[in-house]
């Protein structure tokens, strides 16, 4: 069943039973030692409750005329916007009301939230930005009900200001007294009016030597505006933007493109079904697996590189970057595939070496000295097939994700596996979650998917205040969807909580980048016996045994730590020293006003950026930096906004 709300990230929720759903047996949330605070990495203190019926003392009439409404509120709109009318567009909003803006007015990542915060950026705005030519955009016009006492006048419009064309979501409430006002907004620019992307080349008998001679050679003589360190699915969505802008890009990627996946655990599938996962202008072809195995998923970024023409040099590294301070030029000096190096010079740098910084080893006392077995980084372990004979015994540190298809790649080969965990896990069914959190990307009965750009705008509109408290339901519907499965952990002795915040992996996804699992197995398997599960933490190694916390002495053939990454901040200052780290502050994480600290906007390093995500991230954010990079570029760019 397709969901009918779509928010940034996590949560799609169809109606249910009234309310938020059956009050839970047990409250899961009520977990005494969460792995994080609530405000862990989350800075954002402007919460609201949802303007539910009761909050607002009337109901949207079933009998509404959903595009007669929305009518009404874009003529608004036009007529404050087009002149200027900062109060009147602020007045147009619920007390409050969250406006979020994408580069279109403020070329910059901003939120506004609640009403007086509207009408001051609205007021120095509005002054410099005139938005006009107002139209629809499909979906049309819809009242969208998530929940009976929750609902919206959800709808989509295209409009232009000086500089760029644009689209918002508005999501509308019916107040008692006033009528239709707008809930959340969120404006973002589409296209640069002056700059549009550059259309297909002929192609048709370019020259008289092989295509394949005339890319090597493109390759080798790229000489980048925009030098991009890292080719994952970042780095190649950006250049795939750069280049069809008609900036010059060129990818550095130590390994080879694909290989990020393609050398991962060889047991690992992407954890959610595809739909949302297309890069930018190469979808997926239409009888793709619904979880893509990894592998495959590194032949597709290979082929994207191929067909999008991208400049690529593979098994290459930074050897220095230097900025000069006055005119924020870059001097690159790069190793060039081990043979030769080279000296760039980059007017632009964007780091997309990704939110993972480097493997996290916990340090502990003795692990130096364990002989019994061996002990790796699970980005070390790509797979249990050489430990299945001779009844060994493997421990798994860690219960996210990597640990979870780790210890499920040992059971499911016979071997004596132990979890241990440390702290709780955010565990949901991909049966129950995936239709509710990426449900409006499902094909529909032929297999056809709607189209990504529609649900993009839909899936990233939501600022974060109503998707925190849209998250909360939602992890709690989904907690009492999934009660066998989490019971059952439980009784096996796994622990689980809802989430930072309560809003299961919505929020943690914003901040600690990890720290739950989508059932793909393993879960089954635990609940079973088949994979075993103790508390606590290594407390320290002897040479031949393992010392669990409160002395629990254990031993074992393997330890794998799936223990995660550090934060991308050691990878800038491990690629581009610590001089430039120093100036850049922490990445990732969520900001007073709602919106991720220092990723797609500025660094803190002048023509530094940071483009990292996972994969929806990758196709939505990568068009807003290429148009942000090319405006600078032209010198069409308005300075951000940054009051
Ligand atoms: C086990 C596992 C499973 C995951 N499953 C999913 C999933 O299902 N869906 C999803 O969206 N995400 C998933 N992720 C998260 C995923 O890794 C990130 O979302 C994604 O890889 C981020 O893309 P990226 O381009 O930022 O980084 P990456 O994909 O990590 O790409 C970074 C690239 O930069 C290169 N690089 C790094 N440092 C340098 C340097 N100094 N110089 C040159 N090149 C460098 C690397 O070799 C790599 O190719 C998973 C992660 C792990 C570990």
């Amino acid at each position: 069943m397709a969901p009918s709300t779509i928010i940034d990230e996590t949560v799609a929720v169809p109606v249910v039973t009234k309310g938020t759903g059956q009050a839970p047996k047990k409250q899961y949330a009520l977990e005494p030692n969460p792995p994080v605070a609530d405000d862990y990495m989350y800075a954002f203190k402007y919460n609201h409750e949802l303007p539910t019926i009761d909050v607002l003392g009337v109901d949207i009439p079933a009998d509404v005329n959903p595009q007669k409404e929305a009518q009404g509120i874009v003529d608004q709109l036009s007529k404050v916007l087009g002149s200027g009318d900062a109060n009147g567009f602020a007045d147009l909003f619920l007390d409050y009301g969250y406006w979020r803006d994408k580069i279109a007015f403020t070329w910059d990542y901003r939120t506004f939230n609640f009403q007086p915060a509207i009408r001051k950026a609205a007021t120095d705005l509005l002054a410099r930005t005139k938005a006009t030519n107002f139209g629809f955009l499909t979906p049309a016009p819809k009242i969208d009900r998530p929940y009976p006492d929750y609902a919206t006048l959800q709808f989509i419009i295209s409009f232009e200001t000086e500089i760029v064309k644009a689209s918002a979501v508005i999501n509308a409430v019916l107040t008692k007294n006033d009528g239709w006002k707008i809930y959340t907004m969120h404006t973002v620019a589409e296209s640069l009016k002056q700059f549009p992307e550059i259309p297909p080349q002929d192609g048709h008998m370019t020259a008289d030597v092989p295509w394949t001679t005339q890319r090597d050679a493109a390759v080798n003589a790229a000489d980048p505006e925009v030098l991009i360190i890292g080719g994952g699915q970042c780095g190649l969505s950006l250049a795939a933007r750069c280049k069809f802008l008609g900036l010059r890009e060129l990818i550095v990627e130590r390994d080879e493109v694909g290989d990020v996946w393609k050398k991962r655990y060889e047991y690992l599938s992407l954890h959610m079904p595809h739909w949302q996962d297309d890069l930018a202008y190469f979808p997926y072809p239409k009888h793709w697996p619904t979880y893509t195995p990894a592998q495959k998923q590194g032949f597709y970024m290979q082929w994207y590189a191929h067909a999008m023409e991208l400049n690529v040099w593979n098994h290459s590294n930074v050897v220095s970057a230097e900025q000069d301070k006055e005119t924020g030029k870059w001097t690159v000096v790069i190793n060039k595939g081990g043979i030769e190096q080279r000296t760039l010079h980059p007017a632009h740098v964007v780091m997309a070496t990704s939110l993972c910084g480097l493997p996290y080893m916990p340090e502990i006392p003795g692990m130096a000295d364990y002989k019994a077995g061996e002990i790796r980084h699970s980005t070390k372990h790509d797979s249990a097939r050489n430990w299945s004979a001779g009844n060994k015994k493997v421990l798994v540190v860690g219960t996210s994700s990597s640990g979870f298809d780790t210890a499920f790649d040992c059971s499911r080969r016979g071997i004596d596996v132990t979890m241990l965990q440390r702290s709780p896990t955010y565990v949901m069914s991909l049966e129950h979650s995936a239709p509710r959190n990426i449900g409006n990307y499902a094909p529909d009965e032929n297999g056809d998917r709607p189209p990504l750009e529609e649900q993009d705008r839909l899936f990233f509109a939501l600022p974060v205040g109503p998707a925190e408290e849209l998250g909360r339901r939602n992890a709690e519907v989904l907690e009492n969807l999934d009660r066998d499965l989490l019971d059952g952990l439980h009784k096996a002795g796994l622990r689980t909580w809802r989430g930072q915040r309560a809003t299961g992996n919505a929020t943690l996804g914003k901040t600690r980048n990890g720290g739950f699992y989508f059932e793909a197995g393993a879960c089954e398997h635990v609940i079973n016996g088949k994979i075993k599960v103790e508390q606590g933490y290594i407390e320290k190694f002897t040479e031949d045994k393992v010392i669990l916390s409160g002395g629990r002495e254990r031993q074992y053939d393997l330890i794998v730590f799936a223990t995660g990454f550090t934060p991308l901040n050691d990878s800038i200052r491990q690629t581009l020293g610590g001089a430039i780290a120093d100036q850049v502050g922490p990445v990732w994480g969520v900001d007073e006003e709602g919106e991720y600290n220092t990723a797609f906007r500025e660094t803190g390093v002048k023509n530094l950026w940071i483009m990292v995500g996972f994969l929806p991230y990758a196709r939505f954010h990568s068009k807003q930096l290429a148009m942000r990079i090319k405006a600078l570029q032209t010198g069409i760019s308005p300075p951000p906004y940054k009051e």
